[in-house]
C-alpha cells in the first residue's frame, strides 16, 4: 500500500501550476454564508496529479473587513467530501492557533506539551509545520500550526500562498467581496 504522506510530500517538492485566465465570479458558489472557489491543480504538462489537488477559495459574505481562506486540498476518493486539507492560508482570522518557531517537533511528540504560542491575525498552516500530525497513512485532520504572514491584502497573500506551495498561475484569480 502506498504512504499517502510520501505521495504528498512529492506532491509537494514538485513544481504545479493552476489555469486561471478564465476566472469569473459565476466560479463562485454561495454556501452557507460564504462565497466558495475551486480550482485545480496540475502538474507542470498540464495532467491532473494523483491523487489529484485542488486550491479552494472562501470568502465570508457580510462582513467589512477583507477576510478570506485559500487552502490547498487533497482529493481522496469520489464523493464530494473526500477531501482533506494540506495547507491553508487564513487571511484577516481572528482565531488563535499554535504558533510551531521554527524545527518540526521530534518523533513521539505529544503537540499539546509542545512549547507554543498564539497566533492572532493572518497566518498560514503550511504542510511541512502539520505532516507530523499524520498517524499511519492517514493524513492530519486538523492543521494545528500555522505562521504569521505578512500580507497587505489579496495579492500578497494568494501570492505568499502559492510561492510555499510550488504552484505557479498563469493569471492571479480575484478574491470575491462578500459585502451586503
Ligand atoms: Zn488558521
Amino acid at each position: 500500500m502506498v504512504d499517502i504522506v510520501e505521495i504528498i510530500d512529492q506532491h509537494m517538492q514538485t513544481r504545479k501550476i493552476m489555469v486561471c485566465k478564465n476566472f469569473r465570479d459565476e466560479n463562485y458558489d454561495l454556501v452557507n454564508d460564504d462565497y466558495r472557489a475551486t480550482i485545480p491543480v496540475l502538474d507542470q504538462s498540464g495532467n491532473s496529479l494523483q491523487p489529484p489537488l485542488e486550491v479552494r477559495i472562501v470568502c465570508p459574505v457580510g462582513i467589512s473587513e477583507l477576510k478570506f481562506h485559500i487552502s490547498l486540498l487533497v482529493i481522496t476518493g469520489a464523493k464530494r467530501n473526500d477531501r482533506k486539507s494540506i495547507c491553508r492560508l487564513d487571511f484577516g482570522a481572528n482565531e488563535g492557533h499554535r504558533f510551531n518557531p521554527s524545527a518540526p517537533p521530534p518523533e513521539g511528540w505529544d503537540w499539546s506539551r509542545f512549547p507554543t504560542r498564539e497566533i492572532h491575525g493572518s497566518h498560514i498552516h503550511p504542510w511541512q509545520l502539520n505532516r507530523h500530525l499524520a498517524s499511519g497513512r492517514k493524513l492530519p485532520k486538523n492543521l494545528h500550526f500555522a505562521e504569521a504572514i505578512e500580507a497587505a491584502g489579496w495579492d500578497d497573500a494568494f501570492d505568499a500562498f502559492c510561492e510555499i506551495n510550488l504552484i505557479t498561475y498563469d493569471r492571479r484569480p480575484h478574491c470575491r467581496r462578500g459585502l451586503l
